[in-house]
């Protein structure tokens, strides 16, 4: 009798079950994307929306320069149907296991591929490279949109018009942002739009509002301000009369700390650099996980401190 009812219940498990496994396979399965940086996973968010699940590498805080990629993240980019990053060598450490995976047949998208070099920055202190800090300059970063958009298409044909459509949407959400972030930054004088921050992460923020940008270490983070720099860069906040310089969220704030306190000027705030903040983590009605959250967190806080 026990035996008879063991076997019942097994059948009756096994009935029970399948109707929830049907349901599943139902359901269009969610293209898998890795993503190195946050800012990459909120475009892939925006443009794929609820056909795409986001795996991130890096999240708030932490320094693309510098990163490498542990076995977990070796995993993560293996199990993907798509990576996509930012390029320029942002990722500079990652380069090596990117490109393995895609010379191995993965679908690798850097966001940056299909930007008119002419739009990009070459500064000297990078050795040639481009600057890869392009989502500082709203209208740049805009230009990722096409190749997400083209590349999501191409993974999963059946969506393609969602992801146009989504594409449209996120691009008119920049413009958007551009024009309050135009209107903003008017609020400082020209002769007032000075910003010190530790590493140079804003050349095209500088280019795009019209800032002179001066760092304490060079683009790439891999390099330490050395001392004549400090006192340098002391000499030119005195003189210029500055009144506010800036930590960054992916970048040891000591040394910021340090000068302002030699050069007597206060510390305006942290600005996102390489980094967004955590997802729903709000500031007012800014969601600082998100691209418009950064952008509008750090004009605002530049505005309030060098007005
Ligand atoms: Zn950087």
């Amino acid at each position: 009798l026990v035996l008879v009812a063991w076997v019942f219940l097994l059948v009756a498990c096994t009935q029970n079950n399948s109707p929830n496994e049907v349901q599943v396979s139902r359901e269009s399965p969610k293209i898998k994307v890795t993503t190195t940086v946050n800012m990459v996973s909120d475009l892939i968010r925006q443009i794929g929306a609820e056909h795409v699940e986001v795996v991130e590498i890096m999240g708030p805080g932490v320094d693309p320069h510098l990163y490498k990629a542990s076995a977990n993240d070796v995993t993560k980019l293996q199990e993907a149907d798509a990576i996509f990053y930012v390029g320029l060598l942002l990722e500079g450490k990652m380069e090596e296991v990117l490109d393995k995976l895609k010379a191995g047949g993965k679908p690798v998208y850097a966001v940056t591929e299909n930007i008119d070099a002419n739009r990009l920055l070459k500064p000297d202190e990078f050795e040639g490279h481009f600057d890869p800090h392009i989502w500082f300059e709203v209208l740049l970063w805009k230009e990722t949109i096409d190749a997400v958009v083209s590349s999501l298409g191409k993974l999963d044909p059946a969506n393609k018009v969602d992801y146009e459509a989504n594409g449209r949407t996120a691009k008119a959400k920049m413009d958007e942002l551009q024009q309050w972030a135009e209107a903003k930054v008017a609020e400082i004088p020209l002769e007032k739009r000075i910003l010190v921050t530790s590493h140079d992460a804003y050349n095209y923020f500088g280019r795009a509002y019209g800032f002179k940008v001066v760092a304490l270490q060079g683009i790439s983070t891999v390099s330490e301000a050395g001392l004549a720099d400090r006192t340098k860069l002391v000499d030119f906040l005195k003189s210029q009369k500055v009144k506010a310089i800036f930590v960054e969220t992916t970048v040891n704030p000591e040394a910021i700390k340090a000068i302002a306190l030699d050069a007597g000027v206060t510390v305006g705030g942290e600005l996102f650099s390489d980094a967004m903040g955590e997802r729903g983590q709000m500031e007012g009605e800014l969601d600082l996980g998100t691209y418009e959250g950064m952008i509008r967190h750090n004009i605002s806080i530049i505005v309030k401190a060098l007005r």
